[in-house]
């Protein structure tokens, strides 16, 4: 780096450090509002808590950065008790943070002297038919799978990482096994029931109420609570044969994945690339490897190895191939958690964007270089997409052909380092979009109103109209930052 730069970057990290220590002295040690003394507090089905501990909870996401602490936290016992919530709100003027499992990682589900609805407390698998399962916002997803594929079913697409909520995770997109053929979860949502920021309880679909639904799918909780939703359902094969494929370098890598994106014959059921630094004498050394997994059902479908990794590009000898059953597989990603609580002294300044395939080898080789410094146990994941699979409105993807979702999952132990990742958040962020690139947004990153202006583009109008209309004091989800009251 020259010299300016460097001073530059230091200045940056510096504004940082403080930005973000004032951010934790003024939410975390500053006297909270409470509701005034004898507030009239509605008879709720669930549990309203006041307690301190509980809204220090609430103050807590997997990211650590960002702790704002609400004056209230309500467990809902129904979805009239989101109604009430929603009326006393606005009665009120407080704001409300829907909460799923707290895995947002800057504060997106946190609401400063406001209320925190924890969903946790609707967890219901309502029903399950051969198409389709009615599910509750609140219901992890693990606990969905490892209940769809004992009937022999599953989602189309599910998060990688199950320990999320059903909730949280369609107010975001939702990406993982199946992404490349279904899309993102919340292309594969058939019903919502929701309560609006207006406190109503709303019925919404493709054909009724279309507004609503989109504007709650990928909808960052702006418009409305979700309450339960109908996602649909597909017959699990019932085994899985799982490919781990190792390459010699990121461009051989990538291009391999981008040519089994393109091609016809969808080879494999989905793909996801890892990239991991690992421990090599002397230093440390990156690893490349291609996941593909393949489903089927003996007899009647035959997959040869030697056939469906014919032309592949991979470094033969060094794979490793696992062949199980669908049920047993689904188990053992549905038993996968990553324990986080308010104890945990790690920052997450995870980091996630889409970018063109055209430019994803050369923005992925600059972005690890500048991971500083590497340790042991940095991974990053890339997710090969195609965009004729995805049609929700407010998930801003690049407009070309093809693009790769890019999560560089990094872990800071103290505050200058934090800065220094938020710093390169921003850098990588700006750099993204000006390859055409966009945000995923569930990492550690600031955007300012004008920032989510750009980002939603030409669903700007619409987005803020529907707001207006769902919302209309703006209480709802100010976690993001898009909209203010
Ligand atoms: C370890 C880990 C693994 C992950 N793996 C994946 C992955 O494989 N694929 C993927 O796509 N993403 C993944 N993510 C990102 C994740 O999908 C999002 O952060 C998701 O929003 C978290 O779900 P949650 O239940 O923790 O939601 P929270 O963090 O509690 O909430 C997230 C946002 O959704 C809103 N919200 C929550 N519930 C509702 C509701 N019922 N109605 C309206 N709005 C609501 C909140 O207000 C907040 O804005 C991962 C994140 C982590 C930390």
């Amino acid at each position: 780096m020259d010299k300016d730069l460097v001073g530059q970057h230091d200045e940056l990290v510096h504004a940082q450090v403080n930005a973000e220590k004032r951010r934790s002295r003024d939410s975390l040690a500053a006297q909270r509002r409470l509701l005034p003394p004898h507030t009239p507090i509605p008879a709720f089905d669930g549990t309203f808590s006041t307690l301190e501990a509980e809204c220090q909870r609430a103050a807590y996401d997997f990211g650590h950065s960002i702790h704002n602490s609400p004056i209230a936290v309500l467990k809902p016992g129904s979805f009239e008790d989101l109604i009430r919530i929603v009326q006393f709100a606005r009665q009120h003027q407080l704001q409300i943070a829907p909460r799923g499992q707290g895995h947002s990682m800057y504060g997106q589900a946190q609401v400063k002297d406001g209320i925190v609805v924890d969903t946790s407390s609707l967890r219901n698998i309502c029903a399950i038919h051969s198409d389709r399962v009615e599910v509750e916002a609140g219901v992890l997803w693990q606990d969905l799978l490892r209940a769809t594929i004992e009937h022999g079913l599953l989602p189309p697409v599910y998060p990688n990482y199950p320990g999320l909520s059903i909730g949280g995770v369609l107010s975001v997109g939702g990406f993982g096994p199946g992404s490349q053929r279904y899309g993102a979860v919340v292309d594969n949502v058939l019903e919502l029931q929701v309560v609006t920021g207006a406190g109503k309880l709303e019925i919404c679909s493709p054909d009724h109420q279309p507004d609503l639904f989109e504007a709650t799918l990928a909808g960052l909780g702006q418009c409305a609570i979700i309450a339960r939703a109908t996602l649909r359902l597909i017959p699990a094969k019932t085994r899985v044969r799982v490919f781990q494929l190792f390459y010699p370098t990121l461009a051989s890598l990538i291009q391999e994945a981008e040519s089994l994106l393109h091609r016809d014959d969808e080879r494999f059921d989905s793909m996801l690339i890892i990239l991991a630094y690992v421990d090599a004498n002397p230093g440390g050394m990156w690893v490349y490897m291609l996941n593909a997994i393949k489903s089927y059902t003996p007899p009647v479908d035959q997959i040869e190895n030697d056939f469906l990794l014919r032309d592949l590009h991979y470094l033969r000898g060094r794979e490793c191939i696992h062949d199980m059953r669908s049920i047993d597989y689904v188990r053992s990603i549905a038993d996968w958690t990553v324990p986080h609580n308010e104890n945990d002294t790690n920052y997450h300044s995870w980091f996630d964007v889409f970018v063109p395939t055209s430019t994803v080898t050369n923005y992925i080789h600059e972005a690890l270089k500048s991971v500083s410094p590497l340790r042991t146990g940095f991974t990053s994941i890339l997710t090969p997409l195609n965009a004729s699979r995805f049609r929700r409105q407010l998930l801003r993807l690049p407009a070309t052909e093809t693009f790769f979702l890019i999560d560089l999952l990094r872990t800071d132990t103290t505050r200058e380092a934090l800065a220094n990742s938020m710093v390169y958040n921003r850098t990588f962020f700006e750099r993204c979009c000006a390859l055409g690139g966009t945000r995923y947004p569930i990492g550690m990153l600031e955007l300012s109103a004008q920032d989510w202006k750009k980002h939603y583009g030409a669903q700007w109008d619409t987005f803020m109209q529907m707001k207006n209309l769902f919302d209309p004091d703006c209480i709802l989800t100010p976690g993001p930052g898009i909209f203010q009251q």
